[in-house]
Order: structure tokens, then sequence, then C-alpha cells
């Protein structure tokens, strides 16, 4: 048996980025770019007020204060989205709005609440007005290329486009990027107590959860969900959906239950009919029973039956396969300190425990969500972190400091 750490080691060096695609850039939000972005431009392109102020010569106002205010007569008016204004004259200042282009000839710009400027809407400039405040050389000023110069690797490939990217792709006029391509993941569920969730259930029958818990798991983690329902717990049902995937033309293919020790888990015999089974239990709880290995050079996941650890298992080895398919760099989850309020206790595998992380004074508390049976949905639905307890420890005490996952955002 495996440790987790060795297991998806081994599981990750079957995944690579996929072929790159190109997208308008309001479709490649969360996507890896596959291309370096080196500006063509400055940003900005041209120096330009970030106040709305008075355009001046510093030396001209060098004595401006409340109590002696430098009066000065008003000889051009530049609004944003004006073009390249008159110099500014000699003696005079220029009004100027944010993000208005800086006359030559001006060093500074004084904002207009440091002048007598009225500031009644949509009013005229002023014909002269009064200064109350010297501004050093370059004050309110946002020079050429003060964010980024032309000729600047601005974003690497492997960027993850996060808002601030697409923004500034946007800002340098850069329509569509290349991005890697989104995996297709083909899941299906195994077993003949399984339903579908119209179907009237009869005695001994649940509905497929995993399907659905499985599907919204790898939509969050950027990839392309293809249905393909419920096999019966036959090697030939098995088999018939490992095909079905690959000519479907599957990134990977997952699966949940039948690979345990009982019976009726055809699954391991299904991989190994239609392609090759690596390894089918790690030490880790929950989740011991997790295959991998590949069908026709497809990769193949089979997670555990029970919804929790179908899930876990998911968060530990199929999450950082998907995002090194779409082309992170990084695929590892985070894992900080935290510390527990109560004993927690494993049986010296891996263990991930469903806990509520909270902020209590400078670090983080955590405490279980209550029963850990792997059946128990509801406590990962409660659990906005999962906890790791080492392997070969089997108590945890109050108080001892373990490393935990957050599982979403806080809310
Ligand atoms: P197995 O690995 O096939 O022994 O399944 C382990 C447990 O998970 C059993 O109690 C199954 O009924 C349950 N299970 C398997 N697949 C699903 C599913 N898709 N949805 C909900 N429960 C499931
Ligand atoms: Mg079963």
């Amino acid at each position: 048996m495996l440790s987790v750490n060795e297991a998806r080691a081994r599981l990750l060096e079957n995944f690579h980025p996929l072929d790159p695609e190109i997208l308008p850039i309001d479709q490649a939000a969360g996507r890896v770019l596959a291309v370096d972005i080196t500006a063509t431009q400055d940003l900005p392109p041209f120096a330009n007020s970030s106040m709305d102020g008075y355009a001046v010569r510093c030396r001209e106002v060098a004595t401006a204060s409340r109590e002696q205010p430098v009066s000065l007569r008003v000889s051009g008016d530049i609004p944003a989205g004006s073009g390249q204004p008159l110099p500014l004259v000699e003696g005079t200042v220029a009004r100027i709005m944010t993000g208005a282009p800086v006359p030559e000839g001006a060093e500074a710009v004084v904002p207009v609440e440091d002048t007598d400027d009225p500031r009644d809407q949509a009013h005229a400039a002023p014909e002269l007005i009064r200064l109350f405040k010297a501004a050093p050389p370059g004050a309110n000023i946002r020079p050429v290329g003060q964010d980024i110069r032309v000729g600047q690797l601005v974003l690497p490939a492997g960027t993850v486009l996060r808002p601030a990217a697409i923004g500034v792709l946007a800002a340098l006029g850069i329509p569509r990027v290349e991005v890697y391509r989104r995996p297709l993941i083909a899941i299906f569920s195994t077993g003949d107590e399984l339903r579908e969730l119209e179907a009237e259930l009869k005695p001994g029958q649940i509905r497929d959860t995993n399907s659905y818990a499985v599907a919204a798991a790898i939509e969050s983690y950027g990839g392309r969900v293809l249905r393909l329902g419920i096999a019966r717990d036959r090697v030939e049902h098995v088999q018939a959906k490992l095909q079905a995937a690959g000519a479907a033309g599957a990134d990977l293919i997952l699966s949940s239950a039948g690979v345990s020790v009982g019976a009726y888990d055809v699954v391991k015999a299904a991989v190994e009919a239609e392609g090759k089974l690596d390894f089918w239990r790690v030490r880790m709880r929950p989740g011991k029973p997790l295959a991998f290995g590949n069908v026709r050079g497809i990769p193949f996941v089979g997670l555990p039956g029970n919804p929790v650890s179908a899930l876990v298992c998911f968060e530990v080895f199929v999450r950082p396969a998907l995002l090194k398919m779409g082309g992170h760099r990084r695929w590892e989850k985070p894992a900080f300190p935290v510390t527990l309020l109560e004993p927690m206790h494993s049986d010296g595998r891996e263990s991930y425990l469903r806990v509520i992380i909270e902020r209590q004074g400078e670090g983080y508390v955590a405490r279980s969500t209550g029963d850990q049976g792997s059946g128990v949905l509801t406590s990962l639905v409660q659990a906005n972190g999962l906890l790791i307890i080492p392997e070969n420890v089997t108590e945890a005490p109050a108080g001892s400091v373990l490393s935990a996952w957050v599982l979403e955002a806080w809310d």
C-alpha cells in the first residue's frame, strides 16, 4: 500500500498540460497563459493627472499657503480624453481632470481641494485661481510607463489569469490570448443499488450522489464534465463505460465505488481488461480503496464509493491532476497551522478530518464537524477545512497544532 504522497506523486507523473487554445479575454478568466505576454506599449501611454486640479510650474506656486495664496491666470482647460493639450503658458495654470494628459511645461498638479475653485458641477474654468499649496515636481502626475514599460515581460507563460491580469490584457489592447485547454473528465458511478434522481427507490436502493457531487468538484476546478451515468456491478458494464469515455476523447476517466475488496467490486477487473491498473490502495482515511491506472493511455482514477471518501480523494488526488492539465505550475493546496480545540483520533493512516476553522486571537483554531463516518455527507457540508493527521499519529490532543486545508472561501 502506498502513502498519500507516494500515490499522488505516482499519479501526477501521468498528467501534463493540455494543448493551448485561443480565447477572447472575456472568456479566459481562471485559465493559465500558455505564452509570454510582452508589452507593446507603455502604460500609461502618456503622462496624466491623478487628481482633478490645476497643472502648474512648481516654482510659480512655491510660496503658496492658506494664509498667502498664489493667484494665477487659468489659460487652459483639459478634460480627460482631450488630445495633446497646448503647452502651459508661463505664469499661468491649466485646469486639468483626472486621467487627462499633462501639458508640456507643467511639472505638478495642485489638487482642486487646495484651491478656491468653486467646484460646482459643470462650471466653466475660472479666469483666475487662488492656490493654497505648493507642489513638488511630479506631484499628482502619473508618468508614462509608470505601470508597464514597452518591451516588458508583463505576464509570463504560466500566469493564472485572475481579474487583474485580464485587466492588464485589456489595457494593452490584447483581445485574445493563448491559454491551456480545460480538461474533459468522463465520470460514471458503479453500483447495483444506485438509481437516477427521478427514479422511485425500491428497498435497498439509493440515489446516485457521487455523479453530482464529483461533477460539481470538477467544474469548480476548471474541468468539463462528461456524464456517463451508472454502471451495474458487472465487469462488462464497467468496460462499456470505459470504452465510451475513450471514444469521447476524455482527458481523464473518473469512476466511483466498486474498487474495494467486496465480492461485486468489479472496477479493477474492468480496468485490467481495458488497460492497466497501477495501484488501488492508499494508506489514507477516508479513502483506502483508490484505484489508479489507464485505459488505452487515458488516465483512470477509481474513487471510493462513500460520498465523503469520493470528495476527499478528489481533493487529494484529482484536484492537482486537473490543475496540472490546465497548465497550472502550482497545484499543491496550501496548508496552514491550526490549533485543535478538542482531541482528534486516527488509526495511523494519513487522515483528513472534516473541521470548522475559525480565527481566534492571532491564529486559527479547528473543531470537528461531528460524526466523521464516511457516509455522513452533511458533516462535509458544514466543514470549511480538512484537518490532516499525519501518518502514524493516532492521538492529537486538544491544543496541539496540525496542518489544515481550507476547502472554500470563508463565509
Ligand atoms: P463500494 O465501494 O461499492 O462498496 O461502495 C461503498 C459505499 O458507497 C456503499 O455504501 C455504496 O452504496 C455507496 N455508494 C457507492 N456509490 C455511490 C454513489 N454514486 N452515490 C451514493 N453512494 C454511493
Ligand atoms: Mg458497490
